[in-house]
């Protein structure tokens, strides 16, 4: 019961890490605020919400969080989008998009928390970068520089909020089976599982993570156990680094 008297906020809570990562912190005690654009079938302490690109819905969010479970302790930034092609393919829209959700809502859930966080003396973020944010993979440059920003995004603030005891540190898995990664698979013509099980060859502990590998990794972010580590940038890739 790592997380006993913590309240925490996930965003993306109805998607394929999100709802794993709820389970998994609610399991070892901690009070969850969850939210995402409908996040109505998820179990928790405290539903909140709303559209990510909505600026004010993600300055909002965190104090709307601390009231509703009494506090905010853990904050794991894991909703994201993912958006495919090459630059000439990708759209004003899709850049919009991608930055809106996968940078400015978390850039903007940090600003507003790490006040209320240091005014209670401490806290941890997680946010959810990818291999990609580290190393770029071909023909997603948009989807990648979104990594590449939190991944720095993470690096200073875990820097900058240290001696206020706001620990932020990111995951950056390589491929994780989720609906993100079966959409794209079912997009492009091929059926997912048999994508997925040719996938799975291509890494050497011998399959992609599934959900519940990357949230134990975020798990231990969260909790005492990483007490020193501060804008690390964790990378989980079963043997399979992007190089
Ligand atoms: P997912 O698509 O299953 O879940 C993402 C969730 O984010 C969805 O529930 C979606 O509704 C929510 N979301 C998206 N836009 C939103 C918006 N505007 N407002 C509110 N909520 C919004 O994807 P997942 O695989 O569980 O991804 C979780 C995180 O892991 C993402 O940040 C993703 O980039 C990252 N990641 C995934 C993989 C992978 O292979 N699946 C690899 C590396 C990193």
């Amino acid at each position: 019961m790592r997380f006993e008297g913590k309240s925490a906020l996930v965003t993306g809570a109805a998607g394929g890490i999100g709802q794993v990562l709820v389970a998994m912190l609610r399991a070892e005690g901690a009070k969850v605020a969850v939210s995402d654009r409908d996040s109505s079938a998820i179990e928790a302490d405290a539903h909140i919400d709303g559209n990510l690109l909505d600026p004010a819905f993600c300055d909002a969010l965190p104090g709307k969080v601390a009231e509703a479970l009494g506090g905010l302790d853990i904050i794991c930034n894991n909703a994201g989008v993912i958006t495919r092609g090459d630059i000439t393919e990708t759209s004003d829209d899709d850049y919009n998009l991608t930055m809106g959700v996968n940078v400015q809502a978390p850039f903007q859930i940090c600003r507003a928390a790490i006040p209320l966080m240091a005014e209670a003396g401490g806290g941890a973020i997680v946010n959810t970068s990818s291999c990609w944010g580290l190393r770029p993979g071909s023909n997603h440059p948009l989807y990648v520089m979104s990594k590449a920003a939190i991944a720095s995004l993470t690096q200073c603030l875990g820097r900058d909020h240290a001696h206020q005891g706001i620990r932020v540190n990111a995951v950056c898995p390589n491929e994780v089976n989720t609906p993100m990664l079966r959409t794209g698979f079912a997009m492009r013509g091929y059926d997912p599982d048999k994508a997925v099980d040719e996938l799975n060859k291509t890494v050497p502990i011998g399959h992609i993570a599934e959900p519940e590998e990357i949230a134990d990794v975020i798990l231990f972010l969260a909790s005492d156990a990483s007490r020193y580590m501060c804008g690390a940038l964790v990378e989980v890739n079963g043997g399979k680094p992007v190089t």
